[in-house]
């Protein structure tokens, strides 16, 4: 694996690759990688000639300053996972070579609905600071395909939104993998590293109350079933920011259900100091 700090270096090669006519993926990570990380380089080796993987934990897209300075760094294990899992290129820029003008950065990304609920609620800013970095990564590795985890539901449609509103080109296909989940159920995540034994053991009930849902859930209104949810959450130690059921597609509330509509939970929950996402697609 070729490891690339600057934006030149990278893009020099990436064109290299691109005149031989080499189809590319590309895998954006903030590092402390886990196997949910590499079953997103394991679907980019499967179709593309070279995967480009990036670590980069980006500043902007932190609305809590204790998150951005406590988020877990092990970049050599990093390298050792990737290269295990072939990964052709690792991309370790500092934050100067991705924002060279520096800080605020003026693009600002219309996203419309999207950004206005949930973690756009709960994060402020966080959408922007996603779609900056992203955006950014794309122009300077210019994939085929981009690798994202459905573990972060919402992320993907903002970032396919961003694509289709900036001028990419080529406008890079997406591609949404399933999250990968430890035995217990809780989904893999790089925060889940932060977590005491404690609240290791406490944090799949994240995970049980969007089984709950999905067990249980009929049509008709659904008020009931997510305060049950929400109930369970709690009473499980968590300070839930949201427990909600959203139409797949578009994301807008459903509140009754005629058993049809494709609809998703999606929750954010602290244990303590530590906010957990996750979602189930429950039909
Ligand atoms: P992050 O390093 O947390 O920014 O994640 C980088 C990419 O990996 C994002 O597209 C995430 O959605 C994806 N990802 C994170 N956790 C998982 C997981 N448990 N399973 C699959 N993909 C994941």
């Amino acid at each position: 694996m070729i490891l690339f700090k600057k934006v030149n270096d990278i893009h020099k090669w990436i064109e290299s690759q691109r005149e031989k006519q080499k189809k590319i993926g590309f895998v954006p990570t903030m590092g402390a990688l886990h196997q949910g990380h590499i079953s997103l380089i394991d679907a980019s080796t499967g179709t593309n000639d070279k995967t480009i993987a990036s670590i980069f934990v980006n500043p902007i897209q932190f609305n809590d300053p204790s998150d951005f300075e406590k988020y877990p760094v092990t970049i050599e294990k990093d390298i050792q996972l990737l290269e295990q899992a072939g990964c052709d290129a690792l991309f370790l820029p500092s934050v100067n070579e991705i924002y060279p003008q520096g800080f605020p950065v003026k693009q600002h990304y219309d996203l419309g609905y999207i950004e206005t609920i949930l973690e756009g609620e709960y994060r402020p800013g966080h959408f922007q600071g996603v779609c900056a970095v992203v955006h950014r990564l794309l122009t300077i590795t210019i994939p085929d395909n981009l690798y994202l985890g459905q573990k972060d539901y919402q992320q993907c449609m903002v970032l396919k939104k961003m694509t289709e509103i900036t001028n990419l080109s080529p406008v890079p296909a997406l591609n949404i993998c399933p999250t990968l989940r430890e035995e217990d159920g809780l989904a893999m995540s790089s925060r889940n590293t932060r977590l005491n034994a404690d609240e290791r053991k406490k944090a799949t009930n994240i995970f049980q109350a969007l089984v709950l849902l999905k067990n249980t859930i009929q049509p008709g209104n659904l008020e009931k079933l997510i305060n049950e949810g929400l109930q369970n959450l709690e009473e499980a130690g968590f300070k839930p920011d949201y427990l909600v059921i959203y139409d797949a597609k578009t994301l807008e509330p459903v509140i009754e259900w005629d058993g049809k509509r494709k609809i998703v939970a999606l929750t954010a929950a602290y244990l303590n100091e530590i906010r957990l996402i996750d979602n189930m697609l429950l039909n």
